[in-house]
């Protein structure tokens, strides 16, 4: 590779895969290439593809599709033109053990020379950042939740949790150079650190907890992976930054304790660094501590607008799509948040039309918005994704023009009226 090398980065999808993208930024300039302007001034093009929805993956095979046609170009005039694909899709085609989806995406790209799993580019070179005030921070990657609809564990596997030491690192440096806001970003925030502290394959049994006596060693007999809990309990107490030692935080969800969390402690010493503005995007329902929110009640400058996925108002849909709450439990969340924080708003992700949503399911999704008064819903009409469970068992049978009708009624009742008040972000958790 000469030094005359320019390289081009297209982006597609959520703030995790920008993040993403400022990292593989950096370990191209690290290899001694320089930014291009476009496609055409490059000779070293990496595409960071999304698959969370069937549109945004057509994108990423209508833009090969030309940028083949560009390679040729250039071939017949000698010069190099290399295609990398990297992202959501590689994620998914090496993670597909019977190899037919690498085959399918080669077939589909064959102008492309590389298909590179992200986890390649790692953590060791620190991101190059093009915005100097505001910064993306990765906590964790993948996700162990699995609801149906959702493709991201096999995009990105299982969560892996960053070093505790090593955030703490990246927002002091942020800091330094005088950065005013960041946000810590991972597919479920409150989740951040539960790999860290029992092991990754412990995580993997963390839906089955049997109750409170799980982290206190009683059960030893149903221990996973034949561990006894007290090897499990030994790492309770958790070393975070400036060799300070904590108990991590127990995350209690319907009557039981589900995970242990550092989320809390990080927060909040980010918090305490003095940014002007500390966010964190996505927080499950489901894992938001008591202590989350006293850490958030007791510093000003985290985020007033908490991003909390809520995909659907009904019950019966929620469990179809493996989602641990109630509209209920849900709402009381809100009101508990609430009430401990002055001006907290809330944002959201919803989507329509999921497999088999009747139109008095639809209601009690807008009725449950009308409720909260989200200052914005990210509202997405369901698209059936390849090797999600609702994909494999549930039929994908709202039509069309249905599930656009739903998605504009909802926009029209939750969006139009605070259109100048959004915040501006676009998740899909
Ligand atoms: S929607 Fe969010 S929590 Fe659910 S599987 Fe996808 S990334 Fe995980």
């Amino acid at each position: 590779m000469s030094d005359s090398q320019k390289y081009y980065i297209k982006t597609f999808g959520c703030q995790q895969n920008e993040a993403d993208s400022e990292r593989i930024k950096a370990a191209l300039e690290g290899r001694g290439m320089k930014p291009a302007t476009s496609y055409k001034d490059a000779q070293y093009v990496v595409i960071n593809t999304c698959m969370i929805r069937e549109s945004a993956e057509n994108r990423v095979y209508g833009l090969v599709h030309n940028l083949g046609e560009l390679k040729t170009l250039r071939q017949t005039q000698g010069q190099d033109y290399k295609i990398i694909i990297t992202g959501c899709m590689v994620g998914v085609a090496f993670r597909d053990k019977t190899g037919k989806v690498l085959q399918k995406i080669k077939k589909a790209m064959p102008a492309v020379d590389e298909f590179m799993p992200i986890e390649e580019v790692g953590f060791d070179f620190a991101p190059l950042r093009t915005n100097k005030i505001s910064a993306w921070v990765p906590i964790s990657n993948g996700c162990n939740n699995f609801c149906t609809f959702c493709i991201v564990p096999f995009t990105r596997g299982r969560e892996i949790s960053r070093p505790y030491q090593d955030i703490i690192d990246e927002c002091r440096e942020l800091k330094k150079k005088g950065y005013k806001k960041v946000t810590l970003l991972g597919q479920n925030v409150n989740s951040y650190g539960s790999d860290l502290i029992l092991g990754e394959k412990n995580i993997q049994v963390m839906r089955d907890l049997p109750g409170k006596d799980y982290f206190e060693g009683i059960h030893n007999s149903q221990a996973p992976n034949n561990k006894k809990f007290s090897d499990l309990t030994a790492s309770r107490r958790f070393q975070v930054s400036n060799s300070r030692v904590v108990k991590p935080v127990y995350v209690k969800h319907l009557g039981r304790l589900r995970i242990p969390t550092l989320f809390p402690y990080l927060l909040n010493e980010v918090a305490e660094m003095g940014f002007e503005v500390v966010d964190f995007i996505s927080s499950n329902p489901w894992d938001f501590s008591d202590e989350l929110i006293d850490v958030i009640a007791g510093n000003k400058n985290i985020t007033r607008t908490i991003h909390l996925p809520v995909q659907s108002g009904d019950d019966a849909i929620l469990r179809r799509m493996n989602r641990w709450y109630t509209s209920d439990e849900y709402l009381s969340l809100v009101s508990n948040l609430k009430s401990q924080i002055s001006n907290l708003k809330f944002t959201t992700d919803i989507i329509v039309g999921f497999c088999g949503e009747t139109e008095r399911q639809f209601k009690n999704t807008m009725k449950l918005c009308k409720k909260v008064g989200f200052l914005k819903a990210y509202i997405a009409v369901y698209s059936s994704r390849p090797m999600t469970a609702a994909t494999k068992v549930m039929k994908d049978d709202i039509p069309h023009e249905v599930k656009k009708r739903r998605w504009q009624i909802l926009d029209d009742q939750v969006n139009k009226p605070n259109l100048k008040k959004s915040k501006g972000i676009h998740v899909y958790n």
